[in-house]
């Protein structure tokens, strides 16, 4: 089993530099890539202001902050990424963004490179089939925000061998976190009993159930929650959350992963969540605000 020093990290959006940010912490190199250099930008601005809110709370030291920066380095060009022992695909949830970004990126790599994706829902067998190494692809599916969360999710592809299942597993461990495994069926373990739990709640608002308030208040006081659903929901991004029940629905094809209308209608809007300053809350204010 190769020994992995060289992470490269495709998208540097809100996954791809949390990413990058813990493995770096941990001491790996990294080769963070985007297709938006203003995205490369903010995501190093984004790391620097979190590795400094550890240093201030006393979690790291500003050396330790120094080193992990000094670490990361971040690039236009997919070929780059040729050098990498693993490769972290954090790249927008759909799946002919990931399959070009493999198509483009599989001849730059080495033959015992490890390719990973970070999908929150797609299939990884599917995706490990159009590559050339379906055995050395997996899922690698961290939690948001990454630096906070302590678990990934690692899941098996039908072909993905043990050796390349150890290898992410050693990486996991590394990086302080722990790891769950899941079998490769549609949003793996977290999101399969998450996300129907979200629907549920915004199906209780749209039948009048209760309110937005009201929903959030019950989970959080009545199931000690720490976030209500419908605040977590905004805090994930609604277009998120409508995307992984459609893969329920489609892939498990039963009627009890149908998408609340509601909450296609908010997409439709363009209100998906704190992201774009509205969806079940509105946060263009002081304080977010319910939006029914
Ligand atoms: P995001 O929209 O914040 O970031 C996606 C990034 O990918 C953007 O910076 C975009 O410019 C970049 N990108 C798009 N096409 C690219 C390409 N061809 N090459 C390189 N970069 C490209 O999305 P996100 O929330 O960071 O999600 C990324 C992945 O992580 C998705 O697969 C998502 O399902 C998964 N995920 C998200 C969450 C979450 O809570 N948001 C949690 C776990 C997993």
């Amino acid at each position: 089993m190769g020994e992995i020093r060289t992470i490269g990290i495709v998208g540097a959006g809100q996954m791809g530099n949390g990413i990058a940010h813990v493995c770096a912490l941990a001491g790996y190199e990294v080769l963070l890539n985007d297709v938006s250099p203003d995205q490369l930008t903010a995501a190093l601005s984004l790391i620097d202001t979190n590795l400094g809110r550890q240093v201030s709370r006393n979690r790291i030291s500003e050396a330790d902050k120094a080193a992990a920066l000094k670490r990361i380095s971040t690039t236009l060009k997919l070929s780059d990424l040729g050098q990498s022992d693993l490769v972290i695909e954090a790249a927008t949830e759909r799946e002919t963004v990931k399959q070009a970004i493999f198509e483009d990126l599989l001849p730059h790599l080495k033959p015992e490179t490890i390719l990973t994706s970070n999908t929150s829902s797609i299939s990884i067998t599917r995706l490990a089939s159009r590559t050339d190494r379906p055995e050395k692809f997996m899922g690698f599916h961290f939690m948001n925000p990454v630096p906070v969360m302590q678990l990934v999710e690692l899941i098996r592809g039908i072909a993905t061998d043990e050796e390349t299942f150890a290898s992410c597993k050693s990486v996991v461990d590394r990086l302080g976190k722990t790891a769950a495994t899941a079998e490769d069926f549609p949003a793996f373990i977290v999101n399969r009993i998450l996300m129907p739990m979200i629907n549920e709640a915004v199906y209780t608002l749209y039948e009048g159930v209760g309110s937005v308030r009201s929903i959030d208040e019950s989970m959080k006081l009545g199931a000690n929650h720490p976030m209500g659903p419908l605040e977590l929901a905004d805090f994930i991004g609604l277009d998120t959350c409508l995307a992984i029940m459609n893969v329920l629905h489609d892939g498990l094809a039963d009627t009890k992963y149908r998408p609340c209308p509601l909450l296609t209608k908010y997409v439709e809007a363009g209100w998906l969540g704190r992201k774009t300053e509205r969806g079940f809350y509105d946060y263009r204010g002081e304080v977010p605000v319910p939006t029914r």
